[in-house]
């Protein structure tokens, strides 16, 4: 049973062009710069609607769509998730960001029919050294992830590369959510986990297209869904962290797919 579900994903992926992969990029450049935009926003005070509102205004008048509203019925065009929130926290004008805060905001732009997807957890104010450390960790996860997903490697060892980081620090690893495949949706096999054993899993191809992101908690990695029925917070109620790219696996390794022109690495 195990292995055909197993089979079943192998099946669904959807491997890429390169011309598809260049076309793909024009959705993760606005993904990536309107991230930016509302990251520069995170300030003490400023309410995850207004950073929503900004988000939809930014991505409409760049000419995209929020690759986020209306998924599965979600109302908003990013995810806002402070300290304890993993992922998908609702924008509200009732939450307003406090320094000392945390939070991530995960964000995309569809361009052309391409969906992107990508996040950062930002300092609000203020934070102190033990947040300012899961920040830091977190981020190395994101990039161990991203250097293991090479042709030739499997899925398991993303998952082991960002496992490794995160669990030398003394951090947990969220396992009830994953990264995944990202291509006209924005949700594609296969998943992928932030946990694995080295050379297991699907073997990587040229033309596979991830959206690789970590989810670390300070404490323990087990999760609870609040009753409106999208945020996800730690069991433990200790902050976690969050950071998200998109990236293509081609014949010359990784090519980050959700970033601006000229840049390798978001700016933060
Ligand atoms: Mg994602």
């Amino acid at each position: 049973m195990c292995i055909s579900f197993w089979m079943e994903r192998v099946l669904a992926v959807i491997i890429k062009s390169p011309a598809e992969i260049e076309a793909m990029k024009e959705a993760g450049r606005l993904s990536a710069a309107v991230l930016r935009e509302v990251g520069a926003r995170c300030v003490p005070g400023v309410s995850t609607l207004e950073l929503d509102e900004f988000a939809e205004d930014y991505i409409r008048s760049n000419g995209g769509i929020p690759t986020f509203k209306g998924y599965g019925g979600f109302p908003g065009s990013l995810c806002a998730s402070i300290n304890e929130q993993i992922v998908h926290g609702i924008p509200s004008s009732s939450v307003k960001l406090r320094s000392g805060d945390i939070v991530s905001i995960d964000i995309g732009a569809t361009v052309d029919g391409w969906a992107g997807d990508n996040a950062w957890t930002y300092a609000v104010g203020k934070v102190d050294p033990k947040k300012k450390r899961l920040l830091e960790v977190t981020e190395k996860c994101l990039w161990a992830g991203i250097s293991a997903a090479r042709v030739g490697n499997r899925l398991g060892d993303i998952g082991h590369a960002v496992q490794s980081v995160a669990k030398a620090a003394g951090f947990g690893v969220v396992r009830d959510y994953t990264g995944h495949g990202i291509g006209r949706d924005m949700h594609e096999d296969p998943q992928v986990p932030n946990y694995g054993f080295r050379h297991t899993g699907m073997k990587l191809e040229e033309g596979m297209v991830l959206a690789i992101e970590p989810m670390i908690t300070m404490g323990t990695h087990k999760t609870h869904v609040m009753r409106d029925g999208w945020l996800v917070v730690t069991q433990d109620g200790l902050p976690s962290a969050h950071f998200e790219k998109t990236v293509a696996i081609t014949a010359d390794g990784p090519i980050l797919v959700s970033v601006e022109p000229g840049r390798d690495r978001p700016v933060n």
